[in-house]
């Protein structure tokens, strides 16, 4: 039975019932014995006074006449008197006649007198003649001193059984109601004394299943008072300790989940427990696939499944670089760290990949731009170097020679000079040292200025420009910076333009933004060159633009300095045709 109150109350129920039925034995055995006793002293008293009315010694001898007087007797109220001999002969009977009688010899409350010689005989038994129980209470009938017979007065039990049953009946009644009552009072005490303990368990259930907003709400004193309390605080507890390692838990998740680096956690069965979003982008398999799998499930695993392995049999630290290549190269930072738990117990491996493929491309960069500025400068050194040997071994002596070596030596220094300009100008704005001095610049003044400082090279090689309208077009950015843009597109026109050519620079204004459009009818880009033309020193024809005294650098330069004014650079160009540049800044908003 699982209900405690049911326990309870069942048990006082039938305790009670176990009473109640013993008192009613009890009361009924004791309501016969009283009933009895009365009957017998009854049965006596009323033997006495037939004794008393009968001279039955007179009589003794004279049957008919004795059988006559106790007929009168018969009373369906009254005892039945029979009279018997010492030989057991029914000598007289108030309600039978003794003729038709059995010798009595044997029954009981006879044999007891005539046998036993005791002065007062009794018999409880079922009648058959009758068909109810019947009493008999026999005393002897003495003449003198001697002993002629024996009196014997008897009752029908018929009352005691009816009284039996009728107190039965009562008893019955009162012990349902009692039984109703008292039942209704347990389960409601039971209850009262259960609900409590319930409420508790029933909270400790709740708590074992997560649920640790769940209190003990009943009031309760004593015992089970105190156990609600302790069953309350414990909840307390336990509800802000599993906040604080929820909380620990979402930090926890939201620092990996936000990590560059990917990270893995390896038990030391070898079992995936954890992988953040960066590690799932670089092994390429989602965390479902693989959490709870043996880290050799790491499909494309470039060399990470053994270096686990390593690490979980030796516990040692490995911090490696690692490639990886896909569709393309990517470097890696790896480190394989050993968990270790409390007692000094190994755990597992922690593993953190860090990609190092933009630091490793930028240190390829600047090693190629270092070896690029040596090249570019080698050139000029060596042929400055050369030319003032020669002139110091004796060419200086002659004239004709000495002017054209001075020539193309100040030449070379110019070129030098004008690469050491650009090479600095480009590393000043590539690492964004010099922060924009944001002004309002009038771009249609701005190109007529810069093209006046380059007239002359464009009269010496009889080269057309056509300018845009006079009228003002304004944007917001650095004037010099500006200048620089617009001297490096039309010069660059200016050189890669034969005779006679033309160059046309365009202002379109938009609503946000302007387009400056410089282009030329010059020997154009080759098409495959087209997205090459704005790395550091990139020449489309190397021996022909280093001629034309060509640094390499001036895109390169226009690129980053249209790219730190938050516009965009396009180049279209068809070879021996002509070559087109598309600026576009920002307008200045009114
Ligand atoms: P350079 O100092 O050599 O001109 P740039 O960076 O300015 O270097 O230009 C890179 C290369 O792009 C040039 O070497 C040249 O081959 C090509 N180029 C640039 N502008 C033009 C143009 N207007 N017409 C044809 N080719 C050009």
């Amino acid at each position: 039975m699982k209900k405690l109150w049911l326990r309870i109350s069942l048990t006082f129920f039938l305790l009670l019932l176990g009473v109640l039925i013993a008192i009613g034995f009890f009361l009924v055995n004791l309501m016969k014995d009283t009933y009895i006793d009365m009957t017998r002293e009854q049965l006596l008293e009323n033997a006495q006074l037939m004794m008393k009315a009968i001279d039955i010694t007179e009589l003794y001898n004279d049957p008919p006449v004795l059988q006559e007087k106790i007929s009168h007797f018969a009373h369906p109220i009254q005892p039945r008197f029979t009279i018997i001999s010492e030989n057991g002969t029914v000598l007289a009977d108030s309600e039978d006649d003794p003729r038709q009688m059995d010798n009595h010899l044997n029954r009981p409350e006879v044999k007891g007198i005539l046998q036993d010689g005791i002065q007062q005989g009794e018999s409880i038994r079922f009648s058959e003649t009758l068909d109810f129980k019947m009493m008999y209470v026999t005393v002897p009938l003495y003449k003198g001193n001697e002993r002629i017979g024996i009196v014997r007065t008897a009752i029908a039990l018929d009352m005691i059984e009816k009284s039996t049953k009728q107190l039965w009946f009562s008893l019955f009644i009162i012990i349902g109601v009692t039984l109703i009552l008292s039942g209704m009072v347990s389960i409601r005490l039971a209850k009262g004394i259960t609900r409590p303990i319930e409420e508790v368990v029933d909270v400790a259930r709740r708590l074992t299943s997560k649920d640790y907003e769940s209190r003990v709400t009943v009031k309760a004193t004593g015992e089970i008072g105190q156990l609600s309390h302790a069953i309350n605080v414990l909840a307390s507890s336990l509800q802000k300790q599993m906040k604080e390692i929820q909380d620990h838990q979402q930090q926890l998740t939201s620092i990996l989940s936000n990590m560059v680096s990917g990270v893995m956690l390896v038990n030391d069965a070898g079992i995936i427990q954890l992988i953040n979003p960066a590690m799932e982008e670089l092994i390429g398999q989602s965390q479902e696939e693989l959490i709870g799998q043996l880290h050799t499930q790491i499909g494309e695993h470039f060399g990470l499944s053994e270096r686990i392995s390593y690490c979980i049999q030796s516990a040692e630290y490995i911090h490696e670089e690692i490639d990886i290549n896909r569709s393309n190269e990517r470097v890696f930072d790896a480190h394989f760290a050993p968990f270790i738990g409390e007692n000094n117990r190994f755990k597992g491996v922690i593993i953190i990949l860090h990609e190092i493929t933009e630091i490793r491309r930028l240190e390829k960069v600047r090693s190629e731009f270092v070896a690029n500025v040596s090249h570019e400068l080698k050139t000029p050194i060596t042929s400055v170097k050369g030319f003032s040997e020669t002139l110091l071994d004796g060419a200086a002596e002659d004239e004709e020679l000495r002017q054209s070596f001075l020539k193309i030596i100040h030449e070379e220094s110019d070129r030098l000079h004008r690469l050491i300009n650009d090479i600095l100008n480009l590393s000043k704005i590539e690492q964004h040292k010099i922060p924009l001095q944001i002004e309002t610049i009038d771009v249609t003044n701005l190109i007529y200025d810069t093209v006046e400082t380059l007239q002359e090279e464009m009269t010496k090689k009889a080269i057309t420009i056509s300018l845009p309208g006079q009228e003002s077009v304004l944007i917001e950015g650095e004037k010099d910076r500006v200048r620089q843009i617009i001297l490096n597109l039309i010069s660059n026109g200016i050189t890669y333009t034969p005779k006679n050519g033309k160059i046309s620079v365009k202002v379109i204004e938009h609503d946000h933004d302007i387009e400056l459009i410089v282009s030329d009818t010059g020997i154009g880009i080759p098409e495959k060159e087209i997205p090459r033309v704005f790395e550091r020193f990139y020449r489309v024809d190397k021996a022909r633009t280093r001629h034309s005294g060509g640094t390499g650098l001036g895109l390169a330069i226009v690129k980053h300095l249209v790219e730190s004014h938050h516009g965009k650079i396009k180049v279209d160009s068809i070879e021996g045709v002509g070559t087109t540049f598309i600026v576009t800044l920002p307008k200045k908003q009114p």
